[in-house]
């Protein structure tokens, strides 16, 4: 269920269909090499949040395009807004769908650079007493090493073609790189949005880490994202991928919309973390 294509006297059956779970989509607008367009983390998040809903009906609240990006700032087509404001949105959407009946709202996340500032609004939420209760959960949940991992397995992808598996667990056997604009997000915008995608420039700029802030890494600065772009200066993390096709994102989206229909199944049964947010509340 898309919130933004329902008429007015739809919304009284509906948040009960859905069991009062309410997904934003939160995604970013940020460059993804010169072959995938700046919205592939929304464009991503958006699809997976979408039909997943058709499977296990939860209600779709619009995507959130917007959001913190690295630096970078040379490149075209990057949109960055600060930590307060993407704070203060999501304070007053929340508090809005909750409004409106909803009290289980999932933050699917398509940015990694997402990552502290959603887990830091999910702790204020706690903080400020709420009747409901705001979870997160990371879409890039399965990738290309887990195919080949379920494919040693001996799970069967009948998507795959025997080239597509030879090229995968070659990938795989050469430590190919795939953080941002790779293998798993160039397949799955193929699928999703082939016409922006241009696979002949996918390596028009560099790629692979410098390496240049790993000795940071190395001494625990992992979780930082701090030095991101220093080793990835293109805002493009990934061995070029000529092999990636709309056959390997559709096995990936398979699995992540799988995923995501069983967070949507938990959490819509659950009324205990309804209670827990109570008594959480009252307890101080
Ligand atoms: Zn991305």
């Amino acid at each position: 269920m898309l919130w933004q294509n329902l008429r007015e006297e739809e919304f009284y059956g509906a948040i009960e269909e859905c069991g009062k779970v309410c997904v934003i989509p939160v995604g970013c607008i940020e460059m993804h090499g010169q072959h995938l367009p700046v919205g592939t983390d929304t464009m991503t998040c958006q699809y997976i949040a979408e039909k997943a809903a058709e499977i296990e009906p939860v209600m779709v609240a619009p995507a959130i395009w917007y959001a913190d990006v690295q630096g970078l700032n040379q490149w075209k087509g990057t949109i960055s807004f600060s930590i307060d404001l993407i704070l203060k949105m999501l304070t007053e959407l929340c508090a809005e769908i909750a409004r409106n009946g909803f009290k289980k709202i999932i933050l699917l996340n398509g940015h990694g650079g997402n990552i502290s500032v959603l887990n830091t609004f999910v702790r204020s939420t706690m903080k400020d007493k709420k009747d409901y209760v705001v979870c997160c959960r990371n879409d890039f949940c399965y990738t290309h090493k887990d195919i080949v991992h379920d494919l040693n397995k001996g799970e069967v992808f009948p998507e795959l073609t025997p080239e597509d598996i030879a090229y995968l667990r070659d990938f795989v056997d050469r430590a190919g790189q795939t953080g941002h604009g790779g293998l798993n997000e160039t397949s799955i915008i193929m699928r999703t949005n082939p016409e922006t995608v241009r696979l002949d420039r996918c390596d028009a700029v560099e790629g692979e880490s410098n390496h240049k802030a790993d000795y940071l890494y190395n001494v625990g600065f992992k979780g930082c994202t701090r030095f991101w772009a220093i080793n990835q200066p293109n805002s493009y993390h990934g061995t070029a991928p000529y092999g990636a096709n709309d056959r390997i994102g559709e096995v990936i989206l398979k699995k992540r919309i799988a995923a995501q229909v069983e967070a949507c199944r938990a959490l819509k049964k659950d009324d205990q973390v309804l209670e827990w947010n109570e008594e959480w509340n009252r307890s101080w």
